[in-house]
């Protein structure tokens, strides 16, 4: 018996791959989505969601997550909980192995996203959207004349930590060695301001806090030279440490630049195997937000529908 070709797979579900799936629902293309490990994508590790329009009062972000996806369900795109554990790209119709099943499909828009690393420490997952966040952009507004702690020292923490000085009382930069890899005019720009104070050769060893009761309190810093503890306080974390784009099952099967990120033409979602398109932060190192992976998604979804039309499988 042959086995059904799907037209479309979506591998992953934030706003990006959601986003593609109402899309490619819409244009009658019955998509499956796979969800992947973090159903909903970075924005259910987040509180509220002030920047996505349509949500005048704002949103929280698991809850904004369900609607994307209750809105592909409502044109009938089928979302599974499962993990894709392989592909093959060789040939149409792709191959995609989930657990023990392997589908076939002719196109696949990949929307896995990208990680913010974080410090790896107990505390900050527990208070994680109760005062620490990876996304200044995102969660700054919510610290207006606080006092908040930035950890990186390259260009994105000192672009958040002159962002954050829009709300923020004070801005303290932790960092882990005396000297910042950020390129020479963001570090001047960020030390420059009198808002931002620098604590060199400084880790955060824990935070303190209560999810259930205001959030987080303060710190507990280390001097990485002498291995001294201190506490400090503060209203805010902001990790800035770098994202790992989410691409270990494309490598060596899709061109990716340097950093891992999914390479995609300059104007479309094309990657480099035709019929593959990808969409939101696997492909996007400098936006990153809600709004342009959704854009994204939909972009690939309608790249998708267009090589359906014009590649039509025998
Ligand atoms: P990055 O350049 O990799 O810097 C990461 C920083 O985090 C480093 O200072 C690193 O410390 C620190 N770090 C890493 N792991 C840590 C840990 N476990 N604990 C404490 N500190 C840790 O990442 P990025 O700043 O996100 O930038 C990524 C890329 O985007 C870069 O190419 C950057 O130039 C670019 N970017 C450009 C702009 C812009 O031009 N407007 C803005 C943002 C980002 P060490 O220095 O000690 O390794």
């Amino acid at each position: 018996m042959t086995k059904k070709i799907q037209k479309v797979i979506i591998i992953g579900s934030g706003p990006a791959g959601l986003t593609a799936a109402i899309y490619a629902a819409r244009a009658n293309l019955n998509p499956l989505v796979f969800e992947g490990l973090q159903p909903g994508g970075q924005l259910t590790i987040t509180t509220d969601v002030e920047n996505y329009p349509g949500f005048p009062d704002g949103i929280m972000g698991p809850e904004m997550m369900d609607l994307f996806r209750k809105q592909a369900q409502r044109f009938d795109a089928e979302t599974f909980y499962l993990t894709v554990d392989k592909v093959d790209l060789t040939e149409r119709p792709f191959k995609v192995y989930v657990g023990e099943e392997l589908y076939h499909t002719e196109t696949i828009i990949i929307s896995t996203g990208a990680s913010a690393q974080l410090l790896g420490l107990e505390s900050e997952s527990k208070l994680m959207g109760y005062g620490v966040s990876a996304c200044a952009t995102c969660d700054g507004f919510f610290f207006k004349e606080k006092k908040v702690l930035i950890v990186g020292g390259g260009d994105s923490a000192m672009e958040e930590a002159t962002f954050l000085t829009k709300f923020a009382s004070s801005v303290s930069i932790i960092h882990r060695r005396d000297e910042f890899r950020a390129s020479k005019i963001m570090q001047d720009r960020a030390l420059n301001n009198p808002k931002i104070d620098v604590i060199w050769n400084a880790a955060i060893e824990s935070m303190i806090g209560d999810p259930q009761n205001g959030g987080l309190t303060g710190v507990v810093l280390k001097n990485t030279l002498s291995g001294e503890t201190s506490e400090m306080e503060c209203d805010g974390v902001f990790i800035a440490i770098g994202h790992t784009p989410n691409s270990d099952l494309f490598r060596g099967k899709l061109d990716l630049d340097e950093k891992g990120y999914i390479l995609t033409g300059a104007d479309n979602t094309h990657t480099s195997v035709e019929g593959v398109f990808a969409a939101g932060d696997i492909q996007d190192t400098v936006y990153r937000q809600a709004v342009t992976a959704a854009g994204s998604g939909c972009k690939a979804a309608l790249d998708a529908e267009h090589f359906l039309e014009n590649n039509p499988l025998d």
